[in-house]
């Protein structure tokens, strides 16, 4: 019964690193968020990273 075992551990390691957030390297230690446009440092990005963000937030300099 090593596959019901194998199903469960692998059901239970979920990553929370990775929620599918894209990060785009704009700098030495700069990077981008593709979703909200927010500039982060690759600390901030991390914790970015777990927090829910909605395009347009970051948005100061209005291009329209
Ligand atoms: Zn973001």
């Amino acid at each position: 019964m090593t596959a019901d075992d194998k199903n469960e551990r692998d059901a239970g390691s979920i990553r929370t690193d990775q929620i599918g957030k894209v990060f785009v390297l704009v700098g030495k230690d700069v990077r981008k968020c593709l979703v909200c446009e927010q500039l982060f440092t690759r600390r901030t990005a991390s914790e970015h990273a777990r927090v829910v963000c909605m395009p347009g937030i970051g948005m100061k300099t209005g291009s329209k």
